[in-house]
């Protein structure tokens, strides 16, 4: 055992959590890359904590994608907290009887796990009836910017006084990241 552990989002290890997508293919694309990500770990014997996924508790199977800006409430806020309280009790335990806590990983571009990139935009209101809609939806854009778990997790860690490497995955180049 080398006392080393990564806690990642929920949707690397369950891509069923996601929010559902047209482009399946894509999708199973992405998962087989992750899939070999994954298995890198678990070959040089670091544990896994998964973290639990906030939209797929809160929203269930049937949400729509939504933006940072739609999440950003304080019901959110504190769902996110409440699900990492647990998994930050278990951080302490280890850290105190000297495990490495090696990084967090979240999802880049998520509005909730995007560590360096988020998504914004005027995302609101009814979609039947509404004249608007395709320049409603091409309102998001990409913001440099955390998603509301990771910026919750950040405070936590803080309040703690703990300090982990939060990185991001880039589900279309899952390569490139660096733990
Ligand atoms: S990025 Fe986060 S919120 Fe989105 S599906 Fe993955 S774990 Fe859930």
């Amino acid at each position: 055992m080398n006392k080393k552990i990564i806690i990642m989002s929920h949707c690397i290890l369950n891509n069923n959590s996601k929010v559902r997508y047209i482009n399946d293919e894509k999708r199973l694309e992405q998962n087989k890359e992750k899939q070999k990500f994954i298995k890198k770990i678990i070959d040089k014997d670091i544990g896994i904590i998964q973290l639990p996924c906030p939209e797929f508790t809160c929203y269930g199977s049937n949400r729509w994608g939504h933006v940072k800006d739609q999440f950003d409430t304080p019901h959110f806020r504190k769902h996110c907290r409440d699900l990492f309280k647990l998994c930050l009790e278990q951080i302490e335990e280890y850290i105190n009887n000297g495990y490495e806590i090696k990084a967090i990983i979240g999802i880049e571009g998520s509005p909730t796990c995007g560590v360096t990139k988020t998504c914004r935009g005027n995302w609101k209101g009814e979609l039947c009836g509404n004249k608007a809609l395709s320049s409603t939806i091409n309102s998001i854009k990409e913001c440099k910017e955390q998603g509301i778990f990771i910026e919750e997790i950040n405070k936590m860690l803080k309040e703690k006084n703990i300090s982990i490497k939060i990185v991001g995955l880039d589900e279309s180049n899952v390569e490139k990241i660096l733990i």
